[in-house]
């Protein structure tokens, strides 16, 4: 588990909202509490469980929402989760978030997501990257993450996620907005939100226009079985797929040919039912076949785990020796949506920790 720890481990799969520490939600929780907004002790347990089902999944998001919507909570949220990831030599993190308007708190969605990058420039204990010329140093290389310097450095990127509870053209303001932001770390674009709500044409048109941007997307596949949309899933040829839980021998088959990297998120998937168990996950055969993945956390506050985790339980279910998760971990180097600028810093920090730890 140590050893999972201190490998650098590069993030692809994050939700800011579903990242949370537990002992900020139950703060928040309490605060919320005491202003008679909530019942504090309904809400405790709801917190504490762990049962996560898919579609309490989507309640407890619900709930999140109420406690963290605010600028500065937003801010405080973004800040803690940057650095909880550094904490564990995840040396790059794509943090993905879906920009909200609340027009009772006077937020934008504009407004939400600078409040994100305030969170991220707080950061104290780590020297956050947001974008190249944010590098505070330019004598002290990135090829120095993993090393002996004594503050750890973590690149971090931003996503904009589309909720599939949205329209058409909030969707479209979010891919718009991604494009305005993009000298903020702001690089991608996801979609997510509870699979069984809304219908694939509604964000296509949003999906296409980020294409036409050149705006790279990752998008939730196949968390449940649709077979309609996945098949225009696949066609859409995303730059990434997350989860691919649910697909039959054709679109397996499909998916293998496309070379389409997948973000995998094992406990995300076996806690909400898309996998039957760790043993049976489709990592394996995905792994055997030599697809294009990454270990992802998916929600590490919510499913109560850690990108250390991950990698730990793909090393104790499916027998991976530490050179086979080592080059796992460096082989998700190459799917970031980052350029290639950064690419290439990161590539260097494996070099480097490879000639260290192996
Ligand atoms: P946020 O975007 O508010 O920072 O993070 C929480 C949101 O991410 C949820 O409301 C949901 O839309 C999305 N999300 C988080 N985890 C999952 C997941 O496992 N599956 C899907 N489809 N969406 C998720």
């Amino acid at each position: 588990r140590e050893w999972c720890v201190a490998l650098p481990k590069v993030e692809l799969h994050a939700h800011l909202n579903g990242s949370v520490r537990n002992s900020t939600l139950l703060e928040l929780a309490k605060e919320l509490g005491d202003k008679g907004v909530i019942v504090f002790e309904d809400v405790k347990d709801v917190i504490m469980k762990n049962d996560r089902s898919l579609p309490e999944c989507f309640r407890l998001f619900d709930l999140f929402h109420i406690l963290t919507t605010d600028h500065d909570t937003v801010t405080r949220i973004a800040k803690e989760v940057v650095g909880d990831f550094a904490a564990e030599n995840v040396v790059y993190l794509e943090i993905r978030t879906t920009p909200k308007n609340n027009e009772a708190k006077g937020m934008t969605k504009r407004s939400y997501m600078n409040a994100v990058v305030k969170g991220l420039k707080s950061v104290e204990d780590v020297d956050v990257v947001l974008f190249d010329s944010n590098l505070r140093n330019d004598e002290t290389p990135m090829s120095d993450l993993s090393g002996d310097t004594k503050r750890k450095k973590i690149y971090v990127r931003l996503l904009l996620s589309i909720d599939r509870r949205e329209t058409t053209s909030a969707a479209l303001d979010t891919v718009n907005l991604a494009m305005e932001m993009k000298d903020q770390g702001v690089i991608g674009i996801d979609l997510s939100g509870n699979p069984v709500v809304g219908e694939w044409e509604t964000y296509l048109p949003a999906l296409e226009h980020a294409k036409d941007l050149g705006i790279p997307t990752t998008i939730h596949c196949g968390e449940v079985p649709n077979r309609k949309e996945i098949q225009a899933m696949l066609d859409f040829c995303p730059q990434r797929l997350g989860h691919v839980c649910c697909l039959d021998d054709e679109e397996w088959k499909k998916l293998k040919s496309s070379m389409i990297p997948v973000e995998i998120c094992l406990t995300s998937n076996v806690m909400t039912g898309g996998a039957p168990s760790l043993e049976l996950h489709h990592f394996a055969d995905l792994y055997n076949a030599k697809h294009p993945l990454s270990i992802c956390t998916d929600d590490s506050g919510l499913f109560s785990t850690s990108l250390s985790n991950e990698y730990y339980l793909v090393a104790s279910t499916f027998g991976l020796s530490k050179t086979e998760l080592f080059r796992l971990a460096q082989g998700a180097v190459e799917f970031v949506f980052a350029d290639d600028e950064v690419k290439k810093s990161l590539r260097a920090v494996f070099e480097r920790a490879a000639a260290e730890t192996l």
